[in-house]
C-alpha cells in the first residue's frame, strides 16, 4: 500500500541521511529524488527487496586528494581536490569539475547525484560523476591557474579514462582550465586520449556547440514546456541569474527565440537593461576582461546594477536561474508568482529551494528542473566524445540540430512519465522517475554488484 511505500522510503532516506553527516546539499537533493518515487517503489516492490535506493545514494568511489601548488609570489598552497564516481550504470562516469571556494564533499556528491538522473534522462551511454576542488581562481593570475590545474591532474589523470571517468566544466573550469587540464593528461600518460576530458578547444578535438550547449538547451527545454501551454518566448520578458556560461548563451538563445532578457547578476548583485541585454557586450566583459556585471551597467546607459534585494524582484513572464545551488528561495519564489511569472527553468544544478519549487507548483507555474532542463551541456560532452571516437568533427549546424533533438526528447520524456504516474505537467516527477528506473533497471541486470 501506498504508505508502506512512503514509510519504507523514509526509513531509507533516514539511513541515508546518518550515513553522510553534515552534507546538506546531498541531502537536498536525495531529499527531492525520494519524494517523486513513492510510486515506482510501489508499482516495483523489487526494487526495495535488490536495496535500489541504498544502492544509487551510495557512491561507486569516491576519491579526495591533496592539491599543493605555488602563486605567483612562491607562496605554497594546499587545496583538497574531488572525484566522486557515483554510477557507471549506463557508461563511464561523467560530469565536470567545479572550482570554488564553496566546494566541501557535500556539494561534490549533490551534483554527481542530479548528474547520474540527468545523464540517465539526455539518452545517452553516461554515468554520472563529479569533482572540484575548493581553489578559488578569483583574481589568479592565468600561470597560477595553470600549475593549480597541473598539480590537480597529476592526481586525478590515474582515475580517468575515455571508458573510465570523463571530466567536463563547471563553476570556476572553462576552456582555459580544460585547457591545462588535458595538456598535463596528455605530457603524464603520453596519450592523446581526446574523450578522456570534454569542454576541449575546437583545434584540439573541442565539438562546436558544447559552449552554448547548457544555456541553448535550458532555453529550448522552456519552450516545450510553453509550447504545452500554446505559448512562446515571442514578445515575453526574461531574467537569466548569472553571467557565466549558462547565462550566456541562455541569454542569446532567448533574444534568438524572440524574447526579451531584461536582467542578469553575479554574486555582488544584478543588473536591470530594459532594452535588453547586449549579449555582445556581456560576452565582451565576463569572457575575455573576466570582470563583473557592475562593469556592464557602467558601459551602457540604458542599464542599472542593483546590490539590493535581487534579481527575483524583477517582474517578468519566465525567469531562468543560471547562476548557482540554492539561488532562489520560497519568498523570491512569491514575489515572481505576484507578478506573475509563468515558467522558471534552471539552468543552473538544484539552484531553486524545495520551498521555491513548492511555491511555484502551487500556483501553477511551469517548472523544469534543472536535471531535465540544463541536460543540454552533458549531452552535447556526450557528442563531443563521439565525435572524439569516431575521430570526426560535426558542423554547428547538426550539432545544434543534435542537441535540439535531445531536449525535445528529453521534454516528452518528462512529461510522458509524469502522465504515465497521474502527475501530468509535473516535470520534477517526470524526470525524477524516468531518470531513475533508467539506471535502477540497468543496475538489476547487472545483479549483484
Ligand atoms: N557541469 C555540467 C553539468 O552540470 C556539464 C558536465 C559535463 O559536460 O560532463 O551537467
Amino acid at each position: 500500500t501506498k504508505s508502506t511505500a512512503l514509510d519504507q522510503l523514509e526509513a531509507i532516506y533516514g539511513e541515508v541521511i546518518g550515513r553522510n553527516p553534515g552534507e546538506a546539499e546531498f541531502h537536498q537533493a536525495v531529499r527531492e529524488v525520494f519524494d517523486s518515487l513513492a510510486p515506482v517503489v510501489q508499482r516495483h516492490p523489487e526494487y526495495l527487496d535488490m536495496k535500489m535506493l541504498e544502492r544509487i545514494c551510495e557512491p561507486e568511489r569516491q576519491i579526495i586528494f591533496r592539491v599543493p601548488w605555488t602563486d605567483d609570489k612562491g607562496e605554497v598552497h594546499i587545496n583538497r581536490g574531488f572525484r566522486v564516481e557515483f554510477n557507471s550504470a549506463l557508461g563511464p562516469y561523467k560530469g565536470g569539475l567545479r572550482f570554488h571556494p564553496s566546494v566541501y564533499l557535500g556539494v561534490i556528491k549533490f551534483l554527481g547525484f542530479e548528474q547520474v538522473f540527468k545523464n540517465s534522462l539526455t539518452g545517452l551511454p553516461i554515468g554520472g560523476g563529479k569533482g572540484g576542488s575548493d581553489f578559488d581562481p578569483r583574481g589568479r593570475s592565468d600561470g597560477e591557474v595553470m600549475r593549480f590545474c597541473q598539480s590537480f591532474m597529476t592526481e586525478l589523470y590515474r582515475h580517468i579514462g575515455e571508458y573510465t571517468d570523463v571530466p567536463a566544466g563547471d563553476i570556476g573550469v572553462g576552456g582555459r582550465e580544460i585547457g591545462y587540464l588535458f595538456g598535463q593528461y596528455k605530457r603524464i600518460t603520453n596519450r592523446y586520449e581526446s574523450g578522456t576530458l570534454t569542454g576541449k578547444g575546437l583545434a584540439w578535438g573541442g565539438s562546436l556547440v558544447r559552449t552554448e550547449a547548457t544555456g541553448y538547451g535550458t532555453v529550448v527545454f522552456a519552450n516545450e514546456m510553453l509550447a504545452t501551454r500554446g505559448d512562446s518566448f515571442e514578445g515575453r520578458r526574461v531574467t537569466v541569474s548569472g553571467s557565466g556560461n549558462v547565462a550566456i548563451y541562455a541569454i542569446e538563445k532567448v533574444h534568438q527565440l524572440g524574447g526579451r532578457v531584461v536582467g542578469f547578476s553575479d554574486s555582488s548583485g544584478y543588473v536591470v537593461d530594459e532594452a535588453g541585454v547586449d549579449v555582445g557586450l556581456l560576452k565582451q566583459i565576463k569572457e575575455v576582461e573576466r570582470g563583473r556585471v557592475a562593469d556592464y551597467a557602467d558601459l551602457r546607459d540604458s542599464a542599472t546594477f542593483s546590490d539590493r534585494g535581487s534579481i527575483w524582484d524583477v517582474p517578468v513572464d519566465v525567469a531562468l536561474p543560471c547562476a548557482t545551488q540554492n539561488e532562489l528561495n520560497g519568498p523570491q519564489a512569491a514575489t515572481l508568482v505576484k507578478n506573475g511569472v509563468i515558467a522558471v527553468a534552471e539552468g543552473a544544478n538544484m539552484p531553486t529551494t524545495p520551498e521555491g519549487i513548492r511555491t511555484l507548483q502551487a500556483a501553477g507555474v511551469l517548472f523544469a528542473p534543472g536535471k531535465a532542463a540544463n541536460a543540454g551541456g552533458v549531452a552535447t560532452s556526450a557528442l563531443e566524445m563521439q565525435q572524439n571516437a569516431s575521430r570526426d568533427s560535426w558542423s554547428f549546424k547538426h550539432t545544434e540540430a543534435r542537441l535540439t533533438e535531445i531536449m525535445q526528447g528529453i521534454h516528452e520524456t518528462c512529461a510522458a512519465t509524469a502522465d504515465e504516474y497521474d502527475t501530468p505537467g509535473d516535470y520534477v516527477v517526470g524526470a525524477n522517475i524516468a531518470g531513475f528506473t533508467k539506471v535502477a533497471d540497468a543496475i538489476s541486470a547487472f545483479g549483484l554488484i
